[in-house]
């Protein structure tokens, strides 16, 4: 069975979530495209017959994991597309529609369910999605569901994690760090910020923030190089202030906690952040910065973390933003 003790085969815990996916990829093989129309981006791209490029991806929410019995159903439903259209937003697409498939026990209540469907149904109204099909399984445990949304480019490109160089900005939209204080229910996914990062040129590439700075941020990174960041510009959620200990203890907040769902994106060198984020503030009320860039990795380190620490606090661990299955 496939929780057997079988020690040379190895466990899913003693890999961790990065390495599984890397394995996946190799057992598929060539059944799996190359990203970003296969496995590595925030969703996959493929080109219809004709028309825009199409986006799609996959998130859960899954009780005792994502959510627990102090949550309101609605926000459940909420959550549950909120965090897949903030894929699509990554991408600087359009969410547009989905399909759901619940794993459930007999005794779920229907007062709940339905609170759980009033949740999902007033997100899918704002964002114009439509819920066109899915499943319903029988399963004893922990209530499950699972949404598949499918999204387009708003224009005629995607933006993947790829394309950033060594000298190019790092920006990223709204405040970090304010998870735990609720925002991960709260938050607000950027797709019109997306769609009009995607138009602008000097975009390069873009991701949202589901698991960290310190785990969503080198995968923007190019070969040989770190990101140095202006480590006291980065905006820290509000809701912080109260309860840092320090500023240390705040970055630490914005780099590990995960469930920010606000994009972080590379801006070409050769474009001046200002004039972005001076255009950007005529468009939208939610925060733009720039936090840092791109440069080159020091050379004979190649144990480099891909984060340059702050002198001021060289203790700074970024090992430990989020990662499924290890501990
Ligand atoms: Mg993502």
């Amino acid at each position: 069975m496939v929780g057997e003790k079988n020690s040379s085969a190895g466990t899913v815990g003693e890999i961790g979530e990065k390495e599984l996916i890397r394995r996946i990829a190799g057992w598929l093989g060539p059944v799996n495209p190359p990203s970003p129309e296969g496995i590595g981006d925030d969703c996959a791209v493929f080109l219809a017959a004709e028309g825009s490029p199409q986006l799609v991806t996959v998130d859960p929410v899954i009780e005792g994991c994502h959510f627990d019995s102090s949550v309101a159903p609605e926000a459940v439903g909420a959550k549950l597309l909120k965090r897949n259209i903030s894929d699509v937003a990554a991408m600087g697409g359009l969410p547009r529609r989905a399909v759901l498939s619940l794993a459930l026990s007999g005794d779920t209540r229907l007062d709940w369910l339905r609170r759980f469907f009033d949740g999902l149904g007033k997100v899918a109204g704002r964002y114009g999605v439509s819920i066109v099909g899915g499943d319903v399984a029988r399963k004893e445990g922990p209530f499950s569901a699972y949404l598949t949304l499918i999204g387009e480019a708003a224009g005629t490109r995607v933006l993947t994690r790829r394309g950033g160089k060594i000298g190019d900005w790092l920006l990223v939209t709204g405040t970090l760090g304010g998870s735990r204080a609720g925002h991960h229910f709260e938050f607000t996914p950027r797709v019109e910020e997306g769609v009009w990062l995607a138009a602008h040129a000097g975009v390069r590439s873009m991701i949202d923030l589901s698991d960290g700075l310190a785990k969503d941020l080198p995968t923007l990174l190019p070969p040989g190089a770190q990101a140095e960041l202006e480590w006291d510009e980065l905006p820290l959620s509000a809701v912080l202030a109260g309860t840092v200990r320090d500023r240390e203890d705040g970055w630490r907040h914005a780099l590990t906690d995960g469930e920010d769902y606000e994009l972080l994106f590379v801006l070409d060198e050769s474009h001046r952040p200002q004039d972005l984020i001076r255009d950007w503030t005529r468009r939208f009320s939610c925060p733009l910065t720039l936090i840092g860039k791109i440069v080159a990795a020091p050379a004979g380190e190649p144990d480099a973390p891909p984060i340059r620490l702050p002198a001021s606090c060289p203790g700074l661990v970024l090992g430990s933003a989020y990662e499924h299955f290890r501990r």
